[in-house]
C-alpha cells in the first residue's frame, strides 16, 4: 500500500469538517498508518459537546502510534490539535487500557485495518467500555462487521472476555488479526432472505425484571415468539448495565440494533427504540443500516472498489468519505439505486 503513495506531504485536516466528530481522527490515524502519510488535525471533534481528545480518542492515538512507531505531538487529554508522523507498521501482541468506559471497539476499529498490512499476525487486548452508547457493541463487530471483512479477505476474530458498560467500564476484548496482502472489492446491494431474528437483553447488577419487560415489548413489536427472546444475565460485578440487542440475520448480511437501559428511561422505551431502529431498517429494503455502512467505507476504499445500499446515507458517512479521499486514490459516490440510497467507491 505504501509503495503507491507518491505525495508524502503533510495532510491538513479540519476536525470541524461535516459532522465534526471522532471518526475524522480515527479514519486519519488508520490511513496514516497504512499509507505512511503524515497528517495534522486542528479543531478535533469541534462539533461535539466536549471537543478535543477524550480518553478513548487519546488511547486510539497512542495505540496507532505504538503499532506504527509514529512521532506524535499534541497527544494529551482535551487536546484539539494533533500531528501524527507514522513510522513502520509492526504486527505482534499489544495491550491497550482505556481506563474509563471509552469504547474498546472504536480503538480496535482504528488499528485492526492497519494490522492487516503488517507482516505477522497480531493479538490486541483492549480494556475499557465494550457496550456504550455512540459506539458499536462487541457483538456488532462479531456478527455484522467481521463477517463482511472476511468476505473481503480479512480474518479478524474477536472474543469478549468481560462486559464493560458505561459509565463504569472495566470490560475486556481480545482481537486477533491475520495479515492480508490485499482486500478484495465487494458489493452488498441486497440483503437476501431473512434467516433468523432474535433479541437479547443483557443485564448486570440490575433487576432481572428489566430484561423480561424489554423482551416482552420486543416480542410484541417484532411479532417474535418466546424462543426468539433471550434474557442474558451477567455477573453482578460486570455491571451495573443493561443492553438490549436485536439481531437480524439475512442471506448476505447480519444487522444488530442496540439500545441501552438508563435510570430515567423505562424498559418499554428502551425496547421501543430498538424495535423502531430494526423496523426502519427492515422497511427500507437496503442491504445495510447506517452504522454498518459507515464501518464498511474504509475497508472498501482500501480494496479500491465496491459498495452497498444503505437505509440512510448520513452526514457521518459523507464526512468519512471526504477524509478517506484525502488519503487514498478513490472517489465515493452517493447515489440512488432502485429507490435506495447507495454508496459506491471507485478508483480515482
Ligand atoms: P463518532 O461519533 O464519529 O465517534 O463515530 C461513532 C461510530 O460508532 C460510527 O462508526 C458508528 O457507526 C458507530 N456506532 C455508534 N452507535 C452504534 C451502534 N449502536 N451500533 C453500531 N455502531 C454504532
Amino acid at each position: 500500500m505504501r509503495e503507491g503513495v507518491k505525495e508524502m506531504g503533510m495532510i491538513e485536516l479540519d476536525g470541524a469538517l461535516g459532522e465534526g466528530g471522532g471518526q475524522i481522527l480515527r479514519t486519519s490515524l488508520t490511513l496514516a498508518m497504512i499509507t505512511g502519510q503524515p497528517f495534522r488535525i486542528r479543531r478535533i471533534r469541534a462539533n461535539r459537546s466536549k471537543p478535543g481528545l477524550m480518553r478513548q480518542h487519546l488511547v486510539a492515538v497512542q495505540a496507532a502510534a505504538q503499532v506504527c512507531g509514529a512521532d506524535v505531538s499534541g497527544a494529551s487529554l482535551g487536546s484539539q490539535e494533533l500531528e501524527f508522523i507514522p513510522g513502520t507498521l509492526r504486527g505482534g501482541d499489544y495491550r491497550f487500557a482505556i481506563g474509563s468506559a471509552g469504547s474498546c471497539t472504536l480503538v480496535l476499529q482504528t488499528v485492526l485495518p492497519a494490522l492487516l498490512y503488517a507482516e505477522v499476525p497480531s493479538t490486541l487486548r483492549v480494556c475499557g467500555g465494550t457496550h456504550n452508547p455512540m459506539a458499536p457493541p462487541v457483538q456488532f463487530l462479531q456478527r455484522a462487521w467481521c463477517p463482511r471483512m472476511a468476505e473481503m479477505g480479512a480474518q479478524i476474530d474477536l472474543q469478549l472476555e468481560r462486559f464493560g458498560f458505561y459509565p463504569a467500564g472495566g470490560g475486556e476484548v481480545v482481537a486477533t488479526v491475520q495479515p492480508c496482502a490485499r482486500l478484495a472489492p465487494h458489493e452488498w446491494m441486497t440483503r437476501g432472505e431473512r434467516r433468523q431474528g432474535y433479541a437479547e437483553s443483557f443485564t448486570a447488577g440490575i433487576p432481572a425484571r428489566v430484561a423480561q419487560r424489554e423482551l416482552e415489548c420486543v416480542g410484541q413489536g417484532m411479532n417474535w415468539s418466546e424462543d426468539q427472546l433471550f434474557a442474558r444475565r451477567l455477573p453482578d460485578e460486570q455491571g451495573p448495565g443493561n443492553a438490549l440487542m436485536l439481531t437480524l440475520e439475512y442471506e448476505h448480511v447480519t444487522e444488530v440494533f442496540t439500545t441501552f437501559g438508563e435510570k430515567s428511561v423505562t424498559a418499554e422505551n428502551v425496547a421501543r427504540q430498538a424495535v423502531g431502529q430494526a423496523r426502519r431498517y427492515i422497511a427500507s429494503g437496503a442491504a445495510v443500516a447506517e452504522y454498518l455502512g459507515d464501518q464498511l467505507m474504509l475497508p472498501l476504499a482500501l480494496a479500491g472498489g465496491g459498495g452497498f445500499t444503505v437505509d440512510q446515507a448520513s452526514l457521518h458517512a459523507r464526512t468519512n468519505a471526504e477524509v478517506i479521499e484525502l488519503f487514498l486514490p478513490v472517489r465515493f459516490h452517493f447515489t440512488h439505486r432502485d429507490g435506495l440510497d447507495c454508496c459506491v467507491v471507485e478508483p480515482r
